[in-house]
C-alpha cells in the first residue's frame, strides 16, 4: 500500500521532524569521506525548506556506546549540510533532546534548519524508550521518515516517536518513497521475465531472500562463494573454497524447491591462494582441485547469466559473483553489471559490493534504482514488513 509523502503535507510555518540517515563515513580527523547520504536526503530537506517549514533533522552516526562521544558527533554532517544549502540557516544542537536542542528548536524560523546531536548518544534510542521518544515528539507538528537504511530497526526515532505523534501527519520522505517503490511495488507486481541474481560470501545471509524470490521470480541466478555450498549439496568437489557445511541441507532444500528456477554456475574461476597473482584455473562446477579455491564464476557462467539477464524485464541484483575487489576475480561481477546496464529492464541493485560495482563501472544512470540500505534492502527482499514504515500514513 502506498504511503503518504512529505509532498502532500502543508509544512508552511510548521515544525517538521525528519529522521534522516546521516551515518556518513569519517576519517580519523573527523572529516567526511563520502557525503552521499547527506546529498540523498536533500530532495526531502529542500521540499520542506522551500515551502517555509521549520526543519529538525535527527540521525545516528556510527556506534557510540549510548553516551556522548566526540568521535561520533554529527557536527561535521551539519556543517556539510550548510555547505550544500547556501543561504539557509543551519544550526547544530550540541545535545539531542537537552537544553541546547530545546532552545534551538524553539528559535527556528521558517525555512531554517537545526540538526540534533547523534541520537545514539542517548540510551533511549536503541532501546526504543518512550520517555526519550516523547521529548523528540514534542518538538514537532509533522514526522517524516527518510532514513531507509534504518527502516528495518525499531529504534525510538523510527517507531516510538511516530507512534507518539499519532494524529499529526506521519509520512515518508522521497528517499524512502523511492526505496519502497522499487523494493516492494516493482517486485510484488513485476514485469516478466523477472530475474534475481544473488551472490556474496554466505548463503546463510540470504536464505530468506532466496526463498522469497524463488516464490516470485522466473529465475534466481546464484554466484559468489555461496555457490560452493550449493555445489557441496549436489556432491561436488569444492577444494579450499569458502563454504558453509552446516548449510548444505538447506541448500539441498532450496535446490529441490527451486527446480529449474534456481540456476547455479556451470564453471568456476579458481586460484591456489586468495590473492590476485595466484595460479589460476577455470574448471567445471563441482570439480575444484583440492588445493584450489573458487574465487569467481567462470566465463561460461558469465555468458549464460548475461543471456538470461538480456531478456529480463525486471532484475534484482544483490551480492558480487566473486571476489570483486580483487581483479581478475571481478570479471563475473562486471559481466553481470554490463548485462544489467544493457538490458533495459527495471533494475534494482542492493548490497554494498554490487552497488559499488555499478558505480565504479559508471552504470549508476543505467539502472533504475541503487538501494541505499544494505540490511534494510535485504529484509525487504525477504518480503518482511517494517513497523517503521507500516505506521506511516496511507496515501
Ligand atoms: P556479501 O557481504 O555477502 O554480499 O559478500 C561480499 C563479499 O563476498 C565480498 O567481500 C567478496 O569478496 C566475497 N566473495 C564473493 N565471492 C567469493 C568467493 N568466491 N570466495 C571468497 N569470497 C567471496
Amino acid at each position: 500500500m502506498a504511503k503518504k509523502t512529505i509532498a502532500s503535507v502543508d509544512v508552511a510555518g510548521k515544525k517538521v521532524l525528519v529522521r534522516v540517515d546521516f551515518n556518513v563515513p569519517l576519517d580519523e580527523n573527523g572529516k567526511i569521506t563520502d557525503d552521499r547520504r547527506i546529498r540523498m536526503a536533500l530532495p526531502t530537506i529542500k521540499s520542506v525548506l522551500e515551502r517555509g517549514g521549520k526543519l529538525i533533522l535527527m540521525s545516528h552516526l556510527g556506534r557510540p556506546k549510548d553516551a556522548p562521544d566526540p568521535k561520533f558527533t554529527l557536527k561535521p554532517a551539519a556543517e556539510r549540510l550548510a555547505e550544500l544549502l547556501p543561504g539557509t540557516k543551519v544550526e547544530f544542537a550540541t545535545d539531542t533532546v537537552g537544553e541546547d536542542a530545546v532552545a534551538k528548536v524553539a528559535a527556528l524560523t521558517d525555512g531554517s534548519v537545526v540538526v540534533l546531536e547523534n541520537l545514539r548518544f542517548q540510551p533511549g534510542e536503541k532501546k526504543g524508550l518512550e520517555d526519550f521518544a516523547a521529548k523528540l515528539a514534542s518538538f514537532a507538528d509533522v514526522y517524516v521518515n527518510d532514513a531507509f537504511g534504518t527502516c528495518h530497526r525499531t529504534d525510538a526515532s523510527m517507531v516510538a516517536v511516530p507512534k507518539l505523534m499519532e494524529g499529526k501527519p506521519r509520512v515518508c520522505g522521497f528517499l524512502v518513497e523511492k526505496e519502497i517503490k522499487y523494493l516492494t511495488d516493482a517486485i510484488s507486481n513485476p514485469q516478466r521475465p523477472f530475474v534475481a541474481i544473488l551472490g556474496g560470501a554466505k548463503v546463510s545471509d540470504k536464505i530468506m531472500v532466496i526463498k522469497n524470490l524463488l516464490g516470485i521470480c522466473d529465475k534466481v541466478l546464484i554466484g559468489g562463494a555461496m555457490a560452493y555450498t550449493f555445489s557441496l549439496a549436489t556432491g561436488g568437489k569444492v577444494g579450499k573454497s569458502l563454504v558453509e557445511p552446516d548449510k548444505v541441507d538447506l541448500a539441498k532444500e532450496l535446490i529441490a524447491e527451486g527446480g529449474d528456477k534456481l540456476v547455479l554456475p556451470v564453471d568456476v574461476h579458481c586460484g591456489d591462494a586468495f590473492s590476485a597473482d595466484c595460479n589460476k584455473v577455470v574448471v567445471a562446477s563441482g570439480q575444484i582441485p583440492d588445493d584450489y579455491e573458487g574465487l569467481d564464476i567462470g566465463p561460461e557462467t558469465s555468458k549464460k547469466y548475461a543471456e538470461i539477464v538480456k531478456d529480463a524485464k525486471t532484475v534484482v541484483w544483490n551480492g558480487p559473483m566473486g571476489v570483486s575487489e580483487m581483479p581478475p576475480f571481478d570479471a563475473g561481477t562486471r559481466a553481470v553489471a554490463d548485462a544489467i546496464a544493457g538490458s533495459g529492464a527495471i533494475s534494482i541493485i542492493g548490497g554494498g559490493d554490487s552497488a559499488a560495482a555499478i558505480q565504479k563501472l559508471g552504470y549508476a544512470d543505467k539502472v533504475s534504482h541503487v538501494s541505499t540500505g544494505g540490511g534494510a534492502s535485504l529484509e525487504m527482499l525477504e518480503g518482511k514488513k517494517f513497523v517503521a514504515v507500516e505506521l506511516l500514513d496511507e496515501a
